[in-house]
């Protein structure tokens, strides 16, 4: 069996909410790959796919050529709100067709915006990072470091039990900062903050943590989220291995905010998006 990592956050943890998205794997050939297209089904989670793009275009750079691509990258951010035109560079970043079809002044500020104040909070967090002696410019950073597949080996496989089935979880972290044994699990969040969001954001990052720390024994895990409502941009997770503890009853349900992402927000009783529509 599987599950996705984002799946577990989105409903908060509530057990009758992901236990139909547990998977079986022979069902499936092969893991099933993340979509990586920009373009998403709503233009918040477009802009959003767009920071994340921008921000680990940037950071991925090696540290020797990082600064220079920021700048680079910044410059463009900042002739948008100027010119209200797509830049040649942001333009490669996000592909030809980012603005296609979409209401061009509007997606285009609204992803400046969210694009300049992620990419920040990420330089905020390099900066706070390279504090740590000798780690000046040599902070290596990945995007998108699958939690399983092949990167990782067979012995270092992330499961847990789940639902009284062993479950292998899937997913892949926004951003990896590495330096020494130091290992850095970097979620990058983007749209109008909140308390119950912040709180889906920090059991995401608090398992992609623990699954660090099962594949890679030998490091320092921290987890961090960042989001331009946090202060300094960036806000420390702390790990937590019995995440999964509640997983046992599918028929528990822990209602929040979080519901109205849920497929069975229409029908659970215990709906928080029910009970709140029942109102007005
Ligand atoms: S609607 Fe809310 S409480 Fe009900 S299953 Fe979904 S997430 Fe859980």
């Amino acid at each position: 069996m599987y599950l996705r990592v984002s799946d577990i956050s989105k409903h908060y943890g509530c057990p009758k909410g992901i236990k139909p998205l547990l998977r079986n794997l022979s069902e499936v050939s092969g893991y099933p790959e993340v979509d990586y297209s920009v373009r998403g089904g709503t233009e918040a989670l477009t802009i959003g796919n767009a920071a994340h793009r921008v921000v680990q275009y940037v950071l991925e750079n090696p540290p020797e050529k990082r600064d220079k691509i920021h700048e680079e990258v910044q410059d463009a951010l900042n002739s948008i709100k100027q010119d209200v035109r797509m830049p040649s560079l942001i333009s490669e970043i996000l592909g030809e067709d980012f603005l296609t079809g979409a209401i061009h002044d509007q997606l285009l500020m609204s992803s400046w915006k969210e694009c300049r104040n992620l990419l920040d909070c990420s330089i905020s967090l390099l900066g706070f990072l390279e504090d740590i002696p000798g780690s000046e410019g040599k902070w290596e950073i990945k995007a998108e470091m699958k939690i399983h597949g092949e990167g990782v080996s067979s012995e270092n496989v992330y499961q847990k039990n789940i639902f009284g089935s062993t479950t292998l979880l899937h997913g892949s972290i926004d951003l990896v900062f590495e330096y020494d044994h130091y290992l850095i699990v970097a979620e990058l969040k983007t749209g109008v903050f909140a308390e119950w969001k912040k709180k889906t954001w920090e059991l995401q990052t608090q398992i992609y943590s623990d699954a660090c720390n099962f594949i890679y024994p030998d490091k320092k895990i921290a987890g961090i989220i960042l989001h331009k409502g946090l202060i300094d941009g960036y806000n420390p997770v702390s790990r937590d291995s019995h995440w999964a503890d509640s997983l046992d009853d599918s028929g528990k349900t822990i209602p929040g905010e979080h519901c109205q992402y849920c497929d069975q927000k229409l029908s659970c009783n215990d709906s928080w998006f029910k009970q709140i529509n029942s109102i007005r």
